[in-house]
């Protein structure tokens, strides 16, 4: 139909597929199988992955990341091209495929950025599902942070109202007439290297060092968090009732998605990597200096608990029927901003063929612009998982290339200058720096790239044929327009061939992370990632930075991969700075710790944890009538 219905009328008009057909057709068999009503389901990892790893013959789909050019604050079309590329595949070429793609947070979806469904007629379907809560994943995330809080500041509160040897006493209860220590408490025993298991042979020396923790309150990291962009929780003060005797601190709450808990579910590769990732989580500092982690509060175990059903993907589909799993969504302002290892590696396998050349295709996204999330996506989430994308789609518009070229910035609720809605070729080949750079940080991985130009309506040919030409001369494989908002999977047939014959030409080298690991320090990390990638001349470290580059690596934490947080608006940490900047220094304020997630992450400006709602909001749009959702985007 044109012109386009608004996404959620088109979601509502389209009746799903019932989940165990798409399931079925997706080579997941009914008992690996979970649903959640007809138009969700659970997929058990652990099962389907023991049942293909029988066949060691059969080799994995092809991989393919789907990034983007620095975009406008409207968003540029990545979800919509995944979305829209997976349908062609699935139902225009016939391929075994799947979408695997972030669960949105409610926060942003009632707040200002709406949900991430995609757009058009390249959707996945039920909306309302799929913004909505899902499976609860969110929820567990929240619950599994929330229990550690309360952990960490009861724990406090008790060390700081006892003796050891009452604490001791109390961690040690008498079961069937033995007094014991728990599996958890058993855990920490090794930890510190204490090797006995009866409470009645430790020294008082053994006895103050496992029950005392001497948690310095100022220095705890860990906070609550609530999915929801709530500002008002950014900073407050807790213990206030009488009961807490006066034991108050400043704190603050995280979004939901900014847990590091969310962060490790998209990391982890199996249940035990989760629970060790989980026990590695540092929460804050005893007063000597040393790092306290989940472990040492015992609560590693119940984390993971919470997490267990978490950790299987979730199956949805898209308009056109093709399998799409949603799993996981690490807030792309501090972490990753992808969706799980488990979910790509699930779909890799269940894409695989043993015949050379007959490999299906596994499409996912890295949220902000290659330089950001597609870097994080390689240099992070690759080494944790061990695959490699086999092609990745830089998706580019003309109206962030007209933002790159000088054209006014283009804002949400307004209407678009008319830059945007005329022809200006001289706007885009001015814009296309930042095309090109983009382009040359994708080689730099040895990674084949087909740039998919997202069409709207008011773009001319004229403004294609500029880009064709300058993504060619930068060395993108193809670069290609697609119209698959319009027409959904019909419209990106000819991008998904450019993608089949990007991914199975022959390779000319292997992919390489851009830094090492161990041989680089963390500054030298980070110049790397600043110079090579964002076109910086430099990097400054504030003095705080200094101080938590000389911690860290003395805590050893020195030899992780490197998380930039900064705008996703320029390529360099100045939101005002388009197209393709040099020459600029990158100032990183600050540096922080997610061990158990495995990464460190170095602040390049204000980086909020948790957004704030503006004056109008997408909650305002929402109704219900005769029943149903109306007016969710
Ligand atoms: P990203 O994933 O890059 O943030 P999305 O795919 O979420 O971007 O798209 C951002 C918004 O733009 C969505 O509301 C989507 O419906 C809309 N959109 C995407 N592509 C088009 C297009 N070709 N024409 C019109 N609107 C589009």
């Amino acid at each position: 139909v044109k012109p386009v219905p608004s996404d959620i009328e088109i979601s509502k008009k389209h009746k799903p597929i019932h989940i165990s057909e798409i399931a079925l057709n997706a080579g997941i068999l009914e008992s690996e199988l979970d649903p959640n009503g007809s138009t969700k389901a659970k997929v058990k990892y652990n099962k389907i992955m023991e049942r293909l790893n029988k066949n060691e013959s059969k080799k994995n789909g092809k991989y393919v990341l789907v990034a983007g050019v620095t975009p406008t604050s409207l968003g540029e079309g990545k979800s919509t091209t995944t979305i829209g590329l997976v349908s062609s595949l699935y139902a225009h070429l016939d391929k075994p495929c799947f979408a695997t793609v972030r669960q949105p947070s409610l926060g942003p979806t009632f707040g200002v950025k709406g949900g991430a469904a995609g757009g058009g007629y390249s959707i996945a379907i039920p909306m309302e599902d799929f913004n909505g809560a899902l499976t609860g994943d969110i929820h567990a995330v929240a619950m599994g942070t929330n229990l550690l809080a309360a952990a960490i500041d009861a724990r406090w509160f008790h060390e700081s109202t006892q003796t050891d040897k009452q604490l001791f006493k109390r961690f040690t209860p008498v079961k069937k007439g033995v007094r014991t220590f728990s599996p958890t408490m058993l855990k920490r025993l090794t930890k510190l290297k204490i090797d006995k298991t009866n409470p009645e042979d430790f020294s008082d020396e053994e006895i103050s060092r496992f029950a005392r923790l001497d948690i310095d309150p100022e220095s705890i990291t860990w906070k609550r968090v609530v999915d929801c962009n709530d500002r008002f929780l950014r900073e407050i003060s807790i213990g206030q009732a009488a009961t807490e005797k006066g034991f108050v601190r400043q704190t603050g709450f995280d979004i939901a998605v900014a847990s590091e808990i969310m962060a490790i579910l998209a990391l982890s590769n199996d249940l035990d990597d989760m629970r060790n990732r989980i026990g590695n989580m540092i929460i804050g500092n005893s007063k000597a200096g040393d790092p306290i982690t989940c472990e040492d509060i015992g609560c590693a175990g119940a984390v993971t608990a919470i997490m267990i059903d978490a950790i299987n993907p979730n199956l949805m589909q898209t308009l056109e029927g093709a399998p799409v799993l949603v799993h996981a969504g690490p807030f792309a302002n501090i972490s990753i901003g992808a969706n799980s290892v488990i979910a790509d590696r699930l779909a890799l396998r269940l894409t695989g063929s043993e015949k050379e050349g007959e490999e299906g295709y596994v499409v996912t996204e890295a949220g902000f612009d290659f330089t950001m999330g597609g870097e994080r996506f390689l240099n992070i989430k690759c080494r944790s998982s061990g695959l490699a994308p086999d092609c990745v789609v830089l998706v580019a518009t003309i109206r962030a290339l007209k933002s790159h070229g000088g054209a006014p910035e283009p804002k949400a609720g307004l209407a678009l200058p008319k830059a945007y809605t005329e022809e200006n070729v001289e706007y885009v080949e001015k814009g296309c720096s930042n095309l090109i750079k983009h382009i040359e940080n994708i080689k730099q991985y040895n990674i084949p790239v087909v740039v998919a130009i997202n069409k709207f309506v008011t773009d001319t040919e004229n403004e294609f044929a500029v880009i064709k030409k300058i993504a060619l001369k930068a060395g993108a494989a193809d670069c290609i327009v697609s119209n698959h908002w319009e027409e959904g999977g019909a419209g990106a047939i000819n991008l998904a061939k450019g993608v089949i014959s990007a991914c199975n030409a022959p390779k000319t080298a292997e992919f390489k992370p851009l830094y090492e690991l161990e041989s680089t320090t963390i500054a030298e990390k980070i110049e790397i990632i600043a110079t090579k990638m964002y076109g910086a001349a430099a990097v400054e470290f504030s003095e705080v930075a200094q101080k938590k580059l000389d911690l860290y690596t003395r805590q050893g934490f020195d030899n992780l991969p490197i998380c930039i947080a900064k705008t996703q608006y320029s390529l360099s940490h100045d939101p005002k700075l388009k197209g393709s900047p040099t020459g600029f220094t990158l100032p990183i304020r600050d540096i922080k710790a997610s061990v158990g997630a495995g990464y460190l992450y170095a602040l390049a400006g204000n980086i909020q944890t948790i957004p704030g709602l503006p004056t109008l909001c997408g909650f305002h749009n929402v109704e219900v009538e005769d029943g149903e959702i109306q007016g969710l985007f």
